[in-house]
Formats: C-alpha cells, sequence, structure tokens
C-alpha cells in the first residue's frame, strides 16, 4: 500500500486540521456514492484506513516509527478494522456540522492511556555480559505544555460535542432492499467522549500531546542475551487529557564476536594448541571476557577435546555473581613441514613408539619412506 501521507497528499509534518481537511476532500472525491470509476471505492478504503491511522496521535506516532508495520491492527488487533475505520470515519464527513441528532444511551469513553512504545538497541557482547549504561534517543508524545493536556486553548475549554449532542454515540441508517436498518457506533467527532475541543490549542492543534525526540539513559543489566526487554517505566507515549502515559520497551539485539561464542551463560572458543603441547601438556594463556587468563591443558588432550575454564562465562542474569564457563574447544595444530633434526627425532621416536599402529611399516613408516 502506498504511504499514507502520499495518499492524502499531505506533507510529512502537516498538523492535524491539514489532515482532517485532506481526508474530507479525497473523502468526498472517491466516496463509492458519488465516483463510479473502478478502483474508487478501494482507494475510498484506502483513504479512510490513511486517516484513520495518521488522524490520531498515537497511531501516527507508531507510523512514523515503524511505518505500516507499526499500526497494524493498531486499533484492537482486528485485521479488518481498515475497513472499519473507513466507516467511522464516514460519519465524520456526513455528521460534522450537522447538529446534535442522534440519541441513544450515554456511553462515555475514558481518557486514552498512551501506548507503550519499542526501542530496538544493538549492544556489544561485551555489554551484555557485564552489562553498562547507553543513551539512546527516542520520539515519543509527552503532554503539550501549553494546555497541560487538555487540548483547549488558554481560557477555553471542552465543549458538548455538536455531531452527537454529547450522547458519545451517532446512529446511521442504511437503506437497502430489505429494509431500513440503524447502526449505532461511537461518534467520531469526539471519539465516544461526548465532548470537544471548540478553541483548540495553537501547540499541539487540540490533540494535548507533541511529538517530542527525547534522550534516555537505559540501564542494561549484567547477562542479558539477545531478545531481553527492559521496561522503562512511563516513557511511551503520553495519554490523552492527562490519562498515564504508556512504558518504553527497549528490545536487546546482542552483536556476535569475531572470536567467543555464547550459548546461554556460556562462551565457547576455538583453541590451537601444538600436537606436542596436546601431548606432553602445557599452560597457555587464552583470551577470556575477562582479559588473559591461564588454561591449564592436560598431557594427552585429543583434537576436539573440550576444555573447561570455570566462572569465567556470563553472569546469570538477575543473579551476576553466579558465572557460566568459558569452553575451549581444542584444535590440534600438525606442523606442515619438519626441520631436519625434528624429523630425526620423530623418527626415533616412532620406532620405539607404542602407541601408533603396527604391522606393514605402519603409519610413520609409510609417511616417512
Ligand atoms: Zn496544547
Amino acid at each position: 500500500m502506498a504511504d499514507y501521507y502520499q495518499l492524502l497528499g499531505v506533507d510529512r509534518d502537516a498538523d492535524a486540521d491539514t489532515l482532517k481537511r485532506a481526508y474530507r476532500r479525497m473523502a468526498r472525491q472517491y466516496h463509492p456514492d458519488v465516483n463510479k470509476d473502478p478502483g474508487a471505492e478501494e482507494k475510498f478504503k484506502e483513504i479512510g484506513r490513511a486517516y484513520e491511522v495518521l488522524g490520531d496521535p498515537q497511531t501516527r506516532a507508531r507510523y512514523d516509527q515503524f511505518g505500516e508495520a507499526g499500526v497494524s491492527g493498531a486499533a484492537g488487533g482486528m485485521p479488518d478494522m481498515g475497513d472499519m475505520g473507513g466507516f467511522a470515519d464516514l460519519f465524520e464527513t456526513f455528521f460534522s456540522g450537522f447538529g446534535g441528532s442522534a440519541g441513544g444511551p450515554q456511553r462515555q469513553r475514558g481518557p486514552r492511556q498512551g501506548d507503550d512504545l519499542r526501542f530496538d538497541l544493538n549492544i556489544s557482547f561485551r555489554d551484555a555480559v557485564f552489562g553498562g549504561e547507553k543513551e539512546i534517543q527516542i520520539r515519543h508524545l509527552e503532554t503539550c505544555g501549553t494546555c497541560n493536556g487538555s487540548g483547549a486553548k488558554k481560557g477555553s475549554g471542552p465543549v458538548t460535542c455538536s455531531t452527537c449532542g454529547g450522547a458519545g454515540q451517532v446512529r446511521r441508517a442504511t437503506r437497502t432492499p430489505f429494509g431500513t436498518f440503524t447502526q449505532v457506533a461511537p461518534c467520531p467527532a469526539c471519539e465516544g467522549t461526548g465532548q470537544v475541543i471548540a478553541d483548540p490549542c495553537p501547540d499541539c492543534s487540540g490533540q494535548g500531546v507533541q511529538q517530542v525526540r527525547k534522550r534516555l539513559r537505559v540501564n542494561i543489566p549484567a547477562g542479558v542475551d539477545s531478545g531481553t526487554r527492559l521496561r522503562v517505566s512511563g516513557e511511551g507515549n503520553a495519554g490523552q487529557r492527562g490519562a498515564p502515559a504508556g512504558d518504553l520497551y527497549v528490545v536487546l539485539y546482542v552483536q556476535s564476536d569475531s572470536k567467543l561464542r555464547r550459548d546461554g551463560i556460556n562462551i565457547h572458543s576455538e583453541l590451537k594448541i601444538s600436537y606436542l603441547q596436546g601431548i606432553l601438556g602445557d599452560k597457555v594463556q587464552v583470551d577470556t571476557v575477562d582479559g588473559p587468563v591461564e588454561l591449564p591443558i592436560p598431557a594427552g588432550t585429543q583434537p576436539g577435546a573440550v576444555l573447561t575454564l570455570k566462572d569465567h562465562g556470563v553472569p546469570r542474569l538477575g543473579n551476576p555473581v553466579a558465572r557460566g564457563n568459558h569452553l575451549f574447544t581444542i584444535n590440534v595444530q600438525l606442523p606442515g613441514k619438519l626441520e631436519p633434526r625434528e624429523r630425526e627425532l620423530l623418527q626415533e621416536l616412532a620406532s620405539i613408539s607404542t602407541s601408533h599402529p603396527k604391522g606393514k611399516g605402519g603409519l610413520f613408516g609409510g609417511l616417512f619412506s
């Protein structure tokens, strides 16, 4: 689907009034009762969906940040809400300026709590192990400081919605071959609250909230892994009309390391040793997340063996005193070329060794002949 701003023919920084005017103009142009072009109905639905998303500062913020993925099923998670939104907004086109006529039971919705937001953060392998503080820059909605979130211009206040007469609901009669039936829906002009802002605050166009960039410091605990979610309380979008703000969820992605591989709280890496170190044993310096550490290689260490260095793995999330291990997979390096003296000694070794296969010249015999 095309970009919602393009669909409505407005700039990305268009204010609420411009959006509303653009939507009404387009909706009139493509309304299926008026426009019989093939594709007009589809276009009409797309316009409705675009305005449903952009007309609400919360969903608009999500759309700006995540595109369509951020708003799919935004209004309650129903996959076909796009069409429903188109219908709901249609009421606005029909009812605006007609004065309160709809009755029905009083059903008022309270101000809506702000949306939770998600922020994806890449962190290094080391930061995931030991934790640390990270600065991030987010965009979220904050309560408008000019009107303190009321949306009304200084000195004015909300008035009874003229579209629904304060009832918060509208009725719509549809004539069909089977008769006329009536649908009741929340009033689109006041979003079911029964009140509207007659004199909107100039700074937020009456929305009561404003899109703001903000720097935040996030504390990353030791032992996090890819997919760990950190909740930053109250840093989601501000609620409408003083309702509480949502939370910000920071989702972590741990970058891979060229040498170290993580498996839960354990760390794996490869360790190259010479065949002599494997046979005779040794002590070698190995790289760990704690820096170089001495690792004993027992005599007779086989290729592919795994040596464990205890407590140099990843701290357990929430209990950093407990740590995993660092596991080294042994890669035994055989010399490609021998010095004459080395060759002599190895040949002598082969002649007395009990550990290599005997027989017709044996393995070494074949190799050295
Ligand atoms: Zn304001």
